[in-house]
């Protein structure tokens, strides 16, 4: 076959397969509850959607900076200096389409065939990936108490002379769980002394329960942006709900950002003018949008634990932010994708096999979507798998009756 090896070796993203599948299904008209999603529900903040509709009303819609409109940088600027204490200029922003692109062209920038890029499991399923499409080496740290904690020894053991990179996602996609300040500041400490690159995923930087706090990286070190290896990416997809949007940032020293600049230029140019006018109008406008989406989400996270509390045999760590959780139902079937099909067959669910993300044996589900969704869809899944729960359940308006066990 005339496609490159490198190509062909890259999985599709799953998550986004499986909103494929639920999308036909329900187009079939099935009563499919998608707990895979990692989108919340609520609409755009009103500021986003008139800024980008105000913006393509001029019909002046063409082509923007590279590294993105001023203005919007103006905004990051501001946003970096209220939520991580810094000041840092323009030339340190690059507005991309997405954070999931911010962080390809991070790697692209900093990476030499065969360097290797540490990332701790569970992770976000598309780091490994992207690590490898830059020509990189992917290095799972996964934690040998089975927890999803990462611990500074077990990281120490996997640099070596080729390690050019860690990547740390707090609160962490999948497992929802916030790492602590200790973790971060050794992690920080770890990638000075080694002088090696720190990616701070923080999409989900606010979305937080129980009081608790992500720490940030920049925090824990003294040296200034230029002369940190600290890289910082956040975007309004997650913490808005702008996930259409397409717009996320990376914060990093001048040089690199001049580098991330030159490689966008070749590959998208910019980011669409009127969604980066709305990615302002949002950073821009009342940020309680923000808070009441967290609240709503951690109302969701305490409703889907308590449930999950009473699922026979199944253990979840209890998620401190993110809206995602990942229990381990290894005592109902080890192989997590044949579990995740058994549920789309039988129950209708769809859940993200943990296999994916480095953690076999369990399943994520999100609890993004509506407290109905989230409630019918772990009922349906006790129903499925259970045996202590009753035998009969509606899907739709089908009355169902558990045959098989
Ligand atoms: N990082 C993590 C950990 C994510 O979960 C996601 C989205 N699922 C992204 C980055 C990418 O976000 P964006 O929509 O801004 O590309």
């Amino acid at each position: 076959m005339s496609i490159s090896t490198l190509a062909r070796s890259i999985a599709a993203s799953p998550t986004l397969a499986l909103n494929e599948e639920a999308r036909l299904l329900r187009e079939r008209g099935e009563a499919v509850i998608h707990l895979g999603i990692g989108e919340p529900k609520n609409r755009a903040p009103m500021t986003a959607i008139l800024s980008a509709a105000a913006k393509l009303n001029t019909g002046d819609i063409k082509y923007t900076p590279t590294d993105g409109i001023p203005s919007l940088k103006k905004a990051v600027v501001r946003y970096t200096e209220e939520n991580y204490d810094r000041v840092v200029a323009p030339e340190n922003v690059i507005v991309s389409a997405g954070a999931k692109q911010s962080i390809f062209n991070i790697l692209y920038s900093i990476l030499n065939p065969q360097d290797e890029v540490i990332i701790l499991a569970p992770y976000w399923v598309s780091y490994p990936e992207m690590v490898k499409m830059c020509y990189g080496v992917p290095v799972i740290v996964t934690p040998e108490d089975g927890g999803f904690y990462p611990r500074l020894q077990e990281i120490e053991r996997a640099v070596s002379s080729s390690t050019k990179a860690i990547i740390v996602n707090t609160p962490n996609n999948p497992s929802g769980v916030v790492f602590s300040e200790d973790t971060i500041a050794q992690i920080v400490a770890l990638c000075e002394r080694k002088g090696i690159y720190m990616i701070a995923d923080d999409i989900y930087h606010k979305l937080v329960f129980d009081g608790a706090h992500a720490p940030p990286a920049l925090k824990y070190t003294t040296k200034d942006i230029e002369s940190t290896k600290i890289i910082v990416v956040n975007g309004v997809s997650k913490l808005y709900g702008m996930t259409g949007f397409r717009i996320g940032w990376a914060i990093a020293n001048k040089k690199l950002v001049e580098v991330m600049t030159n490689v966008q230029s070749q590959i998208t140019s910019c980011a669409s003018p009127f969604l980066q006018v709305g990615a302002e109008g949002a950073l821009n406008g009342l940020q309680g949008i923000v808070e009441s989406l967290r609240l709503t989400i951690e109302n969701n996270r305490n409703v889907v634990t308590q449930e999950l509390g009473a699922f026979t045999g199944v253990r979840c760590v209890k998620p401190q932010g993110t809206f995602y959780c990942l229990p381990d139902f290894s005592a109902y079937n080890r192989d997590s994708i044949a579990l995740s099909k058994f549920l789309l067959k039988k129950a209708l669910v769809v859940t993200v096999p943990g296999k994916e993300f480095g953690m076999e044996g369990h399943l994520r589900l999100s609890y993004a979507g509506s407290l109905k969704d989230v409630t019918d869809g772990v009922a349906r899944m006790k129903w499925a798998l259970d045996p202590n729960s009753p035998n009969e359940i509606y899907i739709g308006d089908k009355k169902m009756v558990r045959d098989w066990m």
